[in-house]
């Protein structure tokens, strides 16, 4: 059974904004050995701009921007967001015949007659639509557009880090947790994301599912020698934030299935707070014995 001082420390935490959903979550957090973050809205703000557009095959630039935000119309996806927020126009949503979001990928719709894809070179590369190698100057995430099984352009779209993620980073590396990264996003902007904060480890390229099965051999490495968090915010999220030890989600971002299947809330959607929970569990076992 737990300490019933952890359950004073609940309120506590609450207190700065930290939610925890019960006073076991709070005793796991002193004895956190491994911290597993979500790139995209967990350590990056996860508001993209639209940077640079590429059309080609006799589209132009607006044609282009037009029928990605067309068939981006329904998505959550911060990536669509963008693209809306540079067409800046109205969409006209009856154009659209069928939609389909894959998770993790991107879209594939029927637009005014023709499959249209717009997300990862995979996704492109799956439906057997060939794809130029780009020249990868620039840090950011390509989305790729292609209409009746031809390439036809691609959006440079680039987020930027959260404030503070730096910092939070460097306290978990000091006290000798292991912090890792996980993401579908290219690895190209993996690389630039953990080195430009300093996480230990990343694994990108990532389906949901492919967390998962890192999740569990992060778990197995730490085989009950110390708890494994996972933070996250996304509803693809959801399942490892229910296999993690302590799942924390980001609670103003988050999704709410991501809110639901975490054991942590955090109410400021910043990586800090995790430091914060942290030292309030490890100073709430302090009091206790
Ligand atoms: P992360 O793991 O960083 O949170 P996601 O798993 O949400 O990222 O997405 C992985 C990748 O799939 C994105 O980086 C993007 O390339 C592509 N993608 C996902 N959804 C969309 C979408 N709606 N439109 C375009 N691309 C998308
Ligand atoms: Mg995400």
């Amino acid at each position: 059974s737990v300490p019933l001082g952890y359950f004073g420390g609940i309120g506590g935490a609450s207190r700065h904004g930290i939610l925890v959903k019960g006073a076991n979550y709070l005793e796991a957090l002193t004895d956190v050995r491994t911290v597993i973050f979500d790139k995209t809205g967990t350590l990056t703000q996860g508001v993209f701009e639209v940077n640079k557009i590429e059309a080609m095959n006799e589209y132009t630039e607006e044609q282009l921007l037009e029928i990605a935000a067309t068939v981006e119309a329904h998505s959550s996806h911060p990536i669509a967001k963008s693209i809306r927020d540079r067409w800046g126009k109205e969409i006209d949503t009856a154009s659209i015949a069928s939609y389909e979001e894959i998770s993790g990928k991107g879209i594939r719709a029927v637009l005014n007659g023709k499959a249209v894809f717009a997300g990862k070179k995979d996704l492109l590369l799956q439906n057997s639509i060939s794809v130029p190698e780009l020249k990868m100057n620039e840090v950011g995430t390509q989305v790729y557009i292609a209409v009746d099984g031809k390439y036809t352009g691609n959006l440079l779209i680039s987020d930027r880090a959260k404030e503070g993620a730096k910092e939070a980073v460097a306290n978990l590396n000091q006290v000798g947790i292991t912090t890792v990264m996980l993401t579908g996003d290219h690895s190209t902007v993996a690389k630039a994301v953990s080195e430009q904060l300093g996480i230990k480890e990343y694994h990108a390229d990532l389906l949901p599912e492919d967390k998962v099965t890192w999740l569990e051999k992060y778990l197995q490495k730490e085989n009950g020698k110390g708890k494994v968090v996972f933070v996250g915010d996304g509803i693809n999220d959801a399942p490892v934030l229910t296999r993690a030890d302590i799942g924390v989600a980001m609670g103003g971002l988050g999704s709410d299935a991501a809110i639901e299947a975490a054991d942590v809330v955090l109410m400021e959607d910043q990586p800090s707070k995790l430091v914060s929970a942290i030292d309030i569990a490890r100073f709430t076992k302090k009091i206790i014995w």
